[in-house]
């Protein structure tokens, strides 16, 4: 092959050990990208080898949330459990040529007692080097017939014809076996890139208390997978004109992992969610209503939320605020007295102030106006004293039982004056004791 033609190929490669660490997001998004943006091939392979950390349906799920992703694979799923007269085959050509030997059923990798092993990290353009004599011999091939992950990793990365192996910078440490390896059989080396651990917002490792979770559930929660994606991307790496909302496809022809930062990234959750707010008011409502829709699959009225969208446009996060929202548009509010007292109200009392309201709410011409609406309870807060915010604040929460929804006379047209007044009259009746 002439030199420069040669065609790039990456894989992502997860142990079915449990649900998919967001982590390893960046892992496939990253060995994804760097395909894509040289028209190359990018291959999913499941390392299901350590049957003892095997998890049912783990894999199923890392496919799952590859897909929910927009992730596409060119080649696999290939399950490496279906491979294991090939690892038996390779680990059986090392024993001949004597750089491994069987012991107690097992097959181990010989170390090199002296010498140095080294690459050049792709990220950071970082060069490491190890001392063989750091390492012990290692087990290739179990008594069980089943290969490690160091043995398959490199028989598997080589016939698939892997030319950058893209990884968490937790397997830096295993590099050197891999590469003493790829040296015994004398097979070309792939170009390494590990990148660096995700850090929480006080700089230590990433964990829950951070916020961290599986991808999975940070669709779950109402994350898009475009701004997921984004938000990832952009942990340890900056788009060539630093721009901060890129899309899958913008990455697709930029992304560049030569420029893989090396410092480790903090996992600022609030980041997240500021993009994530971009991602949604970017959408047509139409887009958001069907989005919202296809998301709150057991909301008995998903079918009417339409009007509400442009409502909380601007005021949702992810697609899970929309729920909390604006639930009391579908049924009736959960009331706390503690709520209501969080209004200023002076001297006077939620009562007496309310009985004003219903009064006026009785009188108002229908359908009520935002004119007339705003005229009427500015007059009431200046007879009362009072600012005009507290007045409007009581009659959201009777009618919501919340201090915060979309714009009050809005949801009010949504809900139906009735209902409204039917609601404020409730409160009247019934407070302090719900
Ligand atoms: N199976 C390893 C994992 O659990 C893959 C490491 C690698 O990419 O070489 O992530």
């Amino acid at each position: 092959m002439e030199l420069g033609t040669e065609k790039v190929v990456t894989r992502f490669a997860p142990s079915p050990t449990g649900l998919m660490h967001i982590g390893n997001a960046r892992t496939a998004l990253y060995s994804y990208l760097w395909a894509c943006k040289n028209g190359g091939k990018f291959i999913l392979r499941i390392e299901d080898t350590d049957r003892q950390r095997l998890v049912e349906g783990a894999a199923e799920e890392i496919i799952q949330t590859l897909q929910k992703l927009g992730l596409r694979w060119d080649e696999g799923p290939v399950y490496q459990s279906d491979r294991l007269e090939i690892y038996k085959e390779y680990a059986q050509q090392l024993v001949e040529k004597e750089f491994a030997y069987e012991k107690e059923g097992a097959v181990w990798f010989r170390v090199p007692k002296d010498g140095t092993t080294s690459w050049t990290d792709l990220v950071g353009s970082k060069e490491v080097v190890i001392q063989n004599s750091l390492h012990d011999d290692f087990v290739m091939l179990k008594s069980d017939g089943y290969p490690t992950y160091n043995f398959a990793v490199v028989v598997d990365d080589h016939l698939m014809g892997v030319t950058h192996t893209i990884r968490g910078v937790e397997f830096i440490s295993s590099a050197p076996k891999h590469i003493m390896i790829y040296k015994a059989f004398g097979w070309e080396l792939p170009k390494f890139a590990h990148l660096p651990l995700f850090l929480g917002s006080d700089k230590s490792k990433l964990s829950k208390r951070h916020g961290a979770k599986p991808a999975s559930e940070f669709l779950k929660d109402g994350y898009l997978p475009e701004a997921l994606l984004n938000f990832i991307a952009l942990l340890s790496w900056t788009p060539p004109d630093g721009k901060e909302i890129i899309s899958l496809e913008e990455m697709e022809q930029t992304f560049d992992i030569s420029k893989a930062h090396l410092t480790n990234p903090v996992f600022d959750m609030e980041k997240l969610d500021w993009m994530n707010g971009e991602y949604i008011r970017r959408m047509s409502d139409e887009e958001l209503t069907k989005m919202l829709q296809e998301y709150l699959v057991d909301h008995p009225a998903k079918d009417k939320i339409a009007p509400l969208v442009p409502l909380v446009k601007e005021r949702i996060k992810k697609l899970s605020d929309f729920v909390p929202l604006t639930n009391f548009i579908f049924e009736k509010p959960e009331y706390e007295a503690e709520v209501f007292q969080k209004v200023k109200l002076d001297s006077l009392n939620v009562q007496e102030v309310l009985r004003k309201i219903v009064e006026r709410l009785e009188k108002m011409e229908r359908p009520w106006s935002s004119e007339k609406f705003e005229e009427t309870f500015r007059e009431l807060a200046k007879e009362l004293n009072l600012p005009a915010g507290s007045i409007f604040q009581l009659i959201r929460i009777a009618v919501s039982g919340q201090l915060v929804t979309p714009p009050l006379l809005e949801s009010i047209e949504i809900l139906g004056e009735t209902q409204a007044l039917a609601r404020v009259k409730f409160v009247l009746s019934s407070y302090p004791n719900f």
